[in-house]
């Protein structure tokens, strides 16, 4: 008896400790959001999935209120994780990019169900989760691709699988600890965001390819947009862009010369929809760049250091040199000679239209301008060097004809007009936010509703009521 009683009391104390420690006890499943394997955080996705979508809207609704609150909590502390782990961009627009996520990412407001009645009856159309999501997030974005993937999908009723990029392995696996408390502390099943340890290529293929993940989403590159297109998934694709930005004589030069030096520094150039070239009409031309110099934060590179900038951030085989991405101006003009202050932020120079610069997706403070004869040869030079991404487009004009036959000829998810590139996402300008801007398969500015499926419902004959 005595034994049994030293039995029991060992088995509560075990239990104790495990819930103590954020586990399942009996279950021996780690419950902090992040596993060994790719199949446990599957295997526990697919479970807290069911249960999310058994509790209340309320609930959910608090869920993504702990998760915005969680980030601009931490965001200090995550923001300088980003800036060191991964050495790119700039910590404080990493904060800004954090509550930008945090505090315009739609919610569960955006499924709100739609109605159809008429002689025949009520049509319910609603907006259904899809289940359990691979999301594969980029190295430039470690912070603000997670918050608002997390807050969109979870909004829809959905579990997610991260696999962040390698580099950014303890920035993203720190934010889903947190928001995985976040989430089990406003009532949230566990298991409902989840990731392994250690991120690799082969954990990202076996999330691909795993029968229980439902949907893939690829923020990235277009390789990685390709892979996730053929794996006969329904799957979003957010690939790279390469923004052209085209100011015309009518434009506000001033004003066009500071918005551009905002939204192509910001982070050092690695937001994917950052200005990456500017196309000018050569009757203001001049006057672009002597504003842009008078701000102070553009440094105007003569053609010697034009031609010495190149050769050390364009590699020999014509690719953009991965040691120079998202580093400040300070750090890629020192490299070769030259000192500039710490107020600048972006090199500028004059670009002839085959300068490689105009064409690779730099991210980095490094900065073509393009001379054109006419607006007309700006929109279709934009046209080309756009490169078919569907991704961002802006224009510095008040011609309104002009600014429609650009938007026109583009096509891009995003047109900007008279502002900086980051109005486009909700800085600055009206509209939520999103960090997966999917111009490969149209879901465009993506939210909870573009993770989910639609169901209708009919009744027929009752409840038109008017
Ligand atoms: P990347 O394509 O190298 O990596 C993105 C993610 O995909 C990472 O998690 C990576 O590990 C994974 N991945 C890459 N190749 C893979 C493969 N063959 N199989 C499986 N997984 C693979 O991109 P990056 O360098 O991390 O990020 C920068 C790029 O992302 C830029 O081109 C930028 O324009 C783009 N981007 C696009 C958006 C958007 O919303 N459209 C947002 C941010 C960044």
């Amino acid at each position: 008896m005595a034994k049994d009683q030293e039995i029991i009391a060992d088995v509560v104390k075990r239990v104790i400790e495990e819930l103590a420690k954020g586990t399942a006890a009996g279950t021996g499943k780690d419950f902090t959001g992040l596993y060994a394997t790719v199949d446990e955080a599957v295997t526990c996705a697919v479970e807290a999935q069911k249960k999310l979508i058994e509790i209340s809207l309320d609930v959910r609704k608090e869920i993504i209120q702990a998760i915005r609150k969680a980030t601009l909590d931490n965001n200090e502390a995550l923001s300088e994780m980003a800036i060191t782990e991964t050495k790119l961009g700039r910590y404080e627009d990493k904060i800004r990019e954090n509550i930008l996520c945090a505090t315009k990412t739609l919610g569960v407001e955006d499924i709100q169900p739609a109605a159809v009645t008429g002689d025949h009856g009520l049509m319910l159309l609603e907006y259904a989760p899809v289940g359990v999501i691979g999301a594969l997030t980029p190295i430039t974005n470690p912070t603000g691709t997670i918050i608002h993937n997390t807050i969109s999908m979870i909004a829809a009723g959905n579990a997610v699988v991260f696999n962040p990029h390698p580099t950014a392995t303890q920035t993203s696996t720190r934010l889903i600890e947190l928001f995985h408390e976040a989430i089990v502390g406003a009532g949230g099943p566990p298991g409902l965001i989840g990731c392994v340890r250690k991120p690799t290529l082969d954990t990202a293929k076996e999330i691909i390819a795993h029968p229980k993940v439902n949907m893939l989403v690829a923020t990235g590159g277009r390789p990685v947009v390709n892979v996730v297109l053929r794996s006969g998934k329904k799957a979003i694709g957010a690939g790279a862009g390469n923004p052209p930005v085209l100011v015309d004589e009518t434009a506000n030069i001033r004003k066009a010369a500071e918005c551009i030096i905002n939204g192509a520094s910001i982070n050092n150039n690695i937001f994917c929809t950052c200005e990456k070239e500017a196309i000018v009409v050569d009757a203001v031309a001049d006057a672009l760049i002597k504003f842009m110099q008078e701000t102070g934060r553009a440094y105007l590179l003569s053609p010697e250091e034009v031609k010495k900038v190149t050769e050390l951030v364009v590699t020999p085989e014509g690719k953009i040199n991965g040691e120079y991405i998202g580093k400040n101006v300070q750090v890629i003009l020192r490299d070769i000679g030259v000192e500039v202050g710490e107020e600048q932020r972006l090199a500028i120079f004059d670009a002839p239209k085959d300068h490689p610069l105009v064409w690779l997706e730099q991210m980095m403070p490094v900065f073509p301008i393009v001379r054109v004869k006419d607006v007309w040869e700006g929109i279709k030079f934009s046209v080309e060097v756009e490169q078919g991404n569907r991704h961002t487009a802006l224009m510095h004009s008040t011609h309104v004809e002009h600014m429609t036959a650009f938007a026109r000829a583009i096509q891009t998810t995003i047109f900007i007009k008279n502002g900086p590139s980051y109005a486009g996402i909700g800085l600055g300008g009206e509209g939520h936010t999103a960090f997966t801007i999917a111009g490969p398969t149209g879901e465009g500015m993506t939210s909870a509703r573009s993770f989910t499926r639609q169901r209708r419902c009919t009744l027929v004959e009752s409840f038109r009521i008017i």
